[in-house]
């Protein structure tokens, strides 16, 4: 297993996105954990929490950008143990509360290894203290706001946050860059949702998309979007 940080220079941060939108990613194994981003604007939100096999190192990370107890909230975008498995360390070091949506908060609650592919990947979740968030709500960070989005498919109730002013989207697994779409075989996953909810995406003005795995995209994101609809009509649904 590889072990390393994406560099600042990597990271392809443009300056004028920075001051509302900063992204720090951990990579532990590019192809298992996720990314994690910290959202900054007044006050700080961080999604996702990667597999927990490097939080210390993550608040590490975190630090060089932020003193981690400002992080008040922490938002799951779904319950999958690569996103959800350094929530319990994470919560604790930054005194932070975690927010999940109202159809992944009662998996988390109980710590159910099937659905979250906790027992897949050989790994065991905490039971984890989580709040719901509704679909629709927004998440206020100082001015400015994320819109929560129900993209149901990859997980039933996997979310997607969406800032108006940099027409920003933080997605989950729901798409990836360059076409890519989130698996639907796993529990609770169901292709016929995610192609509504990737469908519904397209409709919404998105420059800068922050996926769950894989690159970033700094402008023109919903062309990626776009192909991301279009691969699936191999699957003759669109
Ligand atoms: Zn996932």
């Amino acid at each position: 297993m590889q072990t390393g940080y994406l560099t600042e220079e990597t990271l392809n941060i443009e300056p004028a996105l920075l001051q509302l939108l900063m992204e720090v990613r951990l990579i532990v194994d590019p192809a298992y954990d996720a990314n994690m981003y910290l959202v900054m604007s007044g006050t700080s939100v961080l999604i996702d929490t990667g597999t927990g096999l490097q939080s210390e190192e993550c608040v590490k990370l975190l630090s060089e950008f932020i003193d981690p107890k400002d992080i008040d909230r922490i938002i799951l975008t779904h319950r999958h143990i690569d996103h959800v498995g350094g929530a319990k360390a994470l919560s604790e070091a930054c005194d932070a509360t975690l927010y999940a949506s109202e159809d992944e908060a009662p998996s988390l609650r109980s710590g159910d290894q099937a659905t979250t592919a906790a027992r897949m990947f050989g790994k065991n979740l905490d039971k984890l203290d989580v709040e719901s968030i509704g679909y629709g709500n927004a998440i206020e960070i100082g001015a400015e706001e994320l819109r929560v989005i129900h993209t149901p498919g990859h997980t039933k109730g996997s979310i997607s946050l969406y800032e108006e002013g940099t027409k920003s989207l933080l997605c989950g697994d729901t798409v990836f860059a360059y076409g890519g779409v989130g698996r639907w075989d796993f529990p609770t996953g169901n292709l016929q949702e995610l192609v509504e909810s990737v469908k519904g995406l397209t409709e919404i003005p998105i420059e800068n998309l922050y996926p769950g795995h894989g690159p970033a995209v700094k402008g023109n994101a919903h062309k990626h979007i776009q192909a991301s609809y279009r691969s699936l009509k191999v699957y003759r649904l669109v």
